[in-house]
């Protein structure tokens, strides 16, 4: 289904991967932990396994460890964990860009400690930018890191934390400065050296893998923890966004590509008034708007990953990306959940864990609204936010 053109490489390297989480990881996230918390011990395997494929390894250059993928092929191994289950998409999702910014910015030092185990598989990081006070505008966030010699003392608190339970370390932004802009700074702390509270939010959805809060109460972090200069975060983390939200709409992609397999499949077993219902023109008619979503979506977000490999920017083709890929994953799953009638709305099929999934989507990394006024700004060059 959604044929793309993939290299010989990108094709064996697809299909391994596909083998693998067929056999090894839905049997764990669809059926095992099906919306019941994965604990560490039993994701690690997964994760060190993943590493092998290239997924967060791939995130990183051979000379720092890593296996240096480009983001196209990147993005085509990221579909397939996503249409594997979401849930596990999201930790690999973290540590990828948690090692690329580790990779890209840090102290040798830091790299030196904290890259190896993300790309091995074995440890996980939290990117916190997120509070009660600061959504979809980054500007508010008010978790203070103030100087006391040579160390950062950090009080606050950060929400909706993907990895937050499993962390080893959080990437944290805090406000260092007045200035709304100039004044944010990265800073890693280490959850064993340094210390912070983690309580687990429950969900709609997404409940196999951690999203937590985290809770920092006069932390001391050395200063050299910082990542990147002091004040020079803000840029750094919108220029993150842009590569983060082509894998947010990868996500989308496999989410919406598992609900249409299930719905073709059902569709062809199910019969009504004296045959499949997939011979019903309403229902060839759903399947057909699902497959044309679906493959809309990849190739937005294959068109922002060849942009980045080229180095160009991308800032509205991403966003495009993020909110095509995610309103299609409502739009597709919903009518998965339709195809199935009542069957569709039992936990005994995939359908209507996906519908759940798919309602998440439109809010990280920015909701859809954040993404048309992106779209619409790089139009216009008028902001209107
Ligand atoms: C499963 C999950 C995982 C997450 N993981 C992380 C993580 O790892 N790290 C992290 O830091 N954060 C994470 N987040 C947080 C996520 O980035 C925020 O939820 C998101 O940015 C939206 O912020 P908010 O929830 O505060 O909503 P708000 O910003 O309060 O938005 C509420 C509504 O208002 C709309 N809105 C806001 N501003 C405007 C505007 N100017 N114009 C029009 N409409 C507007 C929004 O689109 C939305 O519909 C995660 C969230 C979820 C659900």
């Amino acid at each position: 289904m959604g044929q793309v053109l993939l290299s010989g490489e990108q094709a064996m390297a697809v299909e391994g991967l596909r083998r693998y989480l067929a056999a090894e990881a839905d049997p764990l996230f669809g059926k095992a932990y099906r919306d019941r918390f994965m604990p560490r011990e039993v994701l690690v395997p997964v994760m060190r396994r993943l590493a092998e494929f290239g997924l967060v390894s791939g995130a990183v250059s051979p000379a720092a460890g890593g296996l240096g993928l480009d983001w196209l092929t990147s993005l085509m191994l990221f579909e397939e964990v996503a249409a594997c289950s979401v849930d596990l998409s999201v930790p690999v999702l973290i540590n990828s860009f948690g090692a690329y910014l580790l990779e890209q910015v840090a102290s040798s030092a830091l790299r030196e400690r904290y890259l190896p185990g993300l790309i091995a598989g074995t440890s996980f990081v939290s990117m916190g930018i997120s509070e009660p006070g600061a959504g979809s505008n980054v500007l508010e966030v008010r978790t203070r890191a103030r100087r006391d010699g040579d160390h950062w003392v950090i009080s606050g608190e950060k929400t909706w934390i993907s990895n937050g339970g499993y962390s080893d370390f959080l990437i944290c932004l805090c406000r260092t400065g007045e200035d709304p802009r100039g004044g944010l700074t990265q800073i890693l702390i280490d959850r064993h050296e340094h210390g912070y509270d983690v309580r687990e939010i429950d969900k709609i959805a997404f409940n196999s893998q951690s999203t937590a809060q985290i809770f920092l109460d006069e932390v001391r972090v050395p200063v050299a923890n910082t990542i990147g200069e002091e004040g020079g975060a803000l840029k750094r983390t919108l220029a993150h966004f842009e590569k983060s939200r082509a894998f947010v709409a990868m996500q989308s992609v496999g989410l919406a590509r598992r609900a249409l397999e299930e719905a073709v499949t059902y569709a062809g077993v199910r019969r009504q008034h004296g045959k499949a219902i997939a011979g019903h023109q309403l229902i060839a008619a759903m399947l057909a708007d699902m497959a044309t979503q679906v493959d809309a979506a990849r190739l937005l977000v294959h068109r922002a990953g060849q942009l980045f490999d080229a180095g160009r920017g991308a800032e509205m083709e991403a966003a495009m990306a993020k909110y095509f890929a995610c309103e299609a994953a409502v739009s597709v799953a919903r009518q998965a959940v339709q195809i199935h009638g009542g069957n569709g709305v039992t936990r005994d099929f995939l359908v209507e864990k996906l519908a759940r999934e798919a309602i998440v989507c439109p809010i990280p990394e920015g909701t859809s609204q954040i993404q048309q006024l992106i779209i619409a700004r790089a139009l216009t060059g008028v902001a209107a936010f």
